[in-house]
């Protein structure tokens, strides 16, 4: 591989190999005559060839393979996307904090007032028990993701334990840490960009995110259940409203309806929505479940897949480093060292710092067998 060409050097190469080819092109003097057209059949054939190596010799790199190629002719559509997240990363953050908002207003304006007339003490304080823990539970999960960085490698520190060199920030990549595109810098053991938090989740913020997914899910589950009989009586006042029939044979509906409407379409607009989101939140709250208790983020996932099936070809076992068991993995994800931490550190709001740096990384490899692969 050539190192360090400049736009020169390429511009002289390429000048040499057109010149060449000019003369490639030039007829050479004596040999024609009877055999004319196998020769312009073999000149036409050499040209060819030549273009064909012209052309590969000027983006020709040891390095490049099929998927670099679709990467470069992928590259507008990714600048494109990367741009739109990062601009929209806004827009979608206003607007889970505005969908939140109507629904906290529709539960305090319609839902909490039926609970508190129509059920039993012990029902009620249930309820405001748990609907208040899980309120706070997400409004200080979602605040902590959107805000807390995910730690980025540090650029003053040379001697580092890295894996690699990111090509787009020229500084070493310590184990886990990747680059991301949207973010343009690298990120410690970074799991994925997400536009609903408009951050990357990574190192630091990695238990954040998923405590807002899991909350949001529980929370999202907890509304569609209680708004359940008050949506299925909204939904059929507002069926019979509709109806062509009831409407031509009934009186036209007294003017304090309107709010009764406004209250059946918010509790119609409250159950669609929370059930809506607890099904797609719950399902990719599923999925980082699953992520965690085997040890990786969403970009190793991907990464260990092609490891495994490239070493199975081998006759090889792939065995991922940075799993520790299933329960050791959540007790490193929510920082529990003992057992009062389950209770003050998961099912509370706490700001505690993850145990490693992001940088250096308890392997499984060094403590127990370093030939595992
Ligand atoms: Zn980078
Ligand atoms: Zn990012």
């Amino acid at each position: 591989m050539r190192v360090g060409s400049s736009w020169r050097w390429q511009l002289s190469r390429a000048m040499r190999l057109a010149l060449r080819w000019c003369r490639l092109c030039r007829p050479q003097r004596g040999g024609r005559g009877a055999g004319a057209k196998p020769w312009i059949r073999g000149r036409v054939l050499e040209l060819w060839s030549y273009s064909k190596l012209l052309l590969k010799s000027l983006y020709f790199n040891s390095l490049t393979n099929s998927d670099t190629l679709l990467d470069c002719a992928f590259e507008p559509v990714y600048w494109i996307v990367d741009n739109v997240t990062r601009w929209f990363g806004v827009v979608f953050v206003c607007l889970v904090v505005m969908l939140t908002t109507s629904v906290l207003v529709i539960v305090y304006l319609f839902v909490l007032p039926t609970i508190l007339s129509t059920y039993p003490l012990h029902w009620v304080i249930w309820h405001l028990c748990c609907g208040h823990w899980l309120l706070v539970m997400v409004v200080f999960h979602y605040y902590k993701a959107t805000t807390t960085s995910p730690g980025h490698p540090p650029k003053d520190k040379m001697n580092i334990p890295s894996v690699s060199i990111c090509k787009k920030c020229i500084t070493p990549k310590p184990p886990r840490t990747h680059h991301c595109s949207i973010c343009n810098m690298c990120v410690l053991k970074m799991d994925h960009h997400c536009p609903w938090v408009n951050n990357c989740v990574g190192h630091f913020n990695h238990r954040y995110f998923f405590s807002f997914c899991l909350y949001m899910t529980l929370g999202c589950i907890y509304c569609s259940i209680s708004s359940r009989d008050l949506f299925m009586e909204a939904y059929s006042a507002i069926e019979c409203e509709y109806c062509p029939l009831q409407r031509y044979y009934q009186t036209p509906p007294p003017t304090e309806a309107l709010s009764e409407t406004v209250a059946s379409k918010s509790v119609i607009f409250l159950w669609v929505l929370t059930s809506s989101v607890a099904v797609a939140l719950g399902g990719l709250t599923l999925w980082h479940v699953i992520l965690i208790g085997r040890g990786e983020t969403s970009v190793e996932r991907h990464i260990n897949r092609k490891e495994t099936k490239r070493l199975q070809e081998k006759g090889k076992v792939f065995r991922n480093p940075y799993h520790h068991g299933r329960m050791n993995n959540w007790k490193v994800l929510f920082g529990v060292e003992k057992r009062s931490h389950w209770f003050t550190r998961v099912l509370l709001p706490s700001s505690h710092l993850p145990n490693e740096d992001g940088i250096m990384w308890d392997c499984t490899f060094t403590r127990r067998d370093p030939m595992a692969i």
